[in-house]
């Protein structure tokens, strides 16, 4: 089933989380695990991220520095596939431009509808760690979400990038795309933010998911812009319950989010991580109970592989 008929039929706040495929090396049962412990709050959908190559240096026995570039989480396709099939849950990968030809994305595409797949949500992605803005894949990447977008949108039409294509089958997705309440880091200001969203929304995705947020006034000052805008689509406010003491200052870096001070100020009492988990864990939840009593259409948890918060949160408001 698709994100947009899900959200649409249901009358109330639906639960959905997000999972990093594993590390590579890893096995998938961790993940298993995590949706094991969180199946009773009836999901009724499982984003996967996707992880684009990241650069490393490593040292040789003659001194001198090798770089590489390395590929840590593969294989989103496959454990979108996998989890969809084990559970029965509509799985949502994550499309990124960056370090992708548009050929690569095509395939991928592809892959996904041979699956059963008919959800994405489709992302532009993060700049390798030395480059200072973002570049598309020199093979002719996108440059941008919003070409993403009218890709899936062409396939869903039944055009592909090869124009002379026999038997040229549309491809069915959802597509999602990616907001910002406290703007994206690079735009230099909210309107021109949502102007660039608009763009996205215009170009056929069916809603929005929200970056992280810890005060809930934002995302509605978000929607309320957004609506001004012309963005009408549903809007899923992101939660990320705080689990570690470090991420007051860590999550404002990077992902260029507000902490607000009452709740850093609880944080910073903290004598250990599991403290500030607790507390993390707490303020989420008011946060979760306060937007489903404002009726969001979807409460959208971080996970990041851990499963006691997010087990309490939902525990707690569902
Ligand atoms: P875009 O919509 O392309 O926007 C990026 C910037 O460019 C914005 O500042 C926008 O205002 C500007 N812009 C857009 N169009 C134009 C234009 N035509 N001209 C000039 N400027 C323009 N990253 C991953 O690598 N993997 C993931 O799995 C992943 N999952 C995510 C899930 C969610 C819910 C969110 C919110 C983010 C996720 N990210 C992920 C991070 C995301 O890739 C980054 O935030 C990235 O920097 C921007 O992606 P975007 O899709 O919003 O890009």
């Amino acid at each position: 089933m698709k994100v947009i008929d899900i959200i649409q039929k249901s009358g109330n706040t639906v639960f959905s989380f997000e999972l990093l495929p594993p590390l590579k090396g890893q096995k998938a049962d961790k993940l298993y695990r995590t949706i094991d412990e969180l199946i009773e709050y009836k999901p009724q959908y499982i984003n996967i991220t996707t992880h684009r190559d990241e650069v490393e240096f490593r040292e040789l026995p003659n001194g001198l520095m090798q770089k590489r570039i390395v590929r840590k989480r593969p294989g989103t396709v496959a454990i979108a596939a996998a989890i969809q099939n084990a559970y029965n849950i509509p799985v949502v990968p994550h499309i990124v431009c960056g370090g992708f030809s548009r050929e690569e994305t095509e395939n991928v595409l592809i892959d996904l509808n041979f699956l059963g797949i008919n959800n994405i949500l489709a992302l532009r992605g993060d700049g390798l760690k030395f480059e200072t803005t973002f570049t598309p894949d020199e093979r002719g990447g996108h440059s941008h979400a919003k070409e993403l977008v009218d890709q899936v949108v062409n396939l869903k039409q039944g055009k592909y990038l090869d124009p002379d294509i026999k038997n040229n089958a549309p491809l069915d997705f959802c597509i999602g795309v990616a907001g910002y309440p406290e703007k994206h880091f690079e735009s230099p200001n909210l309107d021109i933010d949502l102007v660039h969203l608009k763009e996205k929304v215009d170009a056929g995705a069916d809603y929005v998911v929200t970056q992280m947020f810890f005060d809930n006034q934002k995302y509605y000052n978000f929607v309320e812009r957004c609506r001004s805008f012309g963005i009408t689509v549903p809007i899923i406010p992101g939660i990320k319950p705080l689990a570690m003491m470090n991420q007051i200052t860590v999550l404002p870096k990077l992902f260029s989010i507000d902490i607000p001070e009452e709740f850093a100020k609880e944080v910073r009492k903290c004598k250990t991580n599991d403290e500030a988990k607790i507390v993390g864990t707490e303020w989420a939840i008011q946060q979760s109970r306060d937007l489903i009593a404002n009726k969001v259409p979807c409460l959208h948890i971080y996970t990041y592989g851990i499963t006691d918060n997010t087990r309490q949160i939902a525990k707690a408001v569902f």
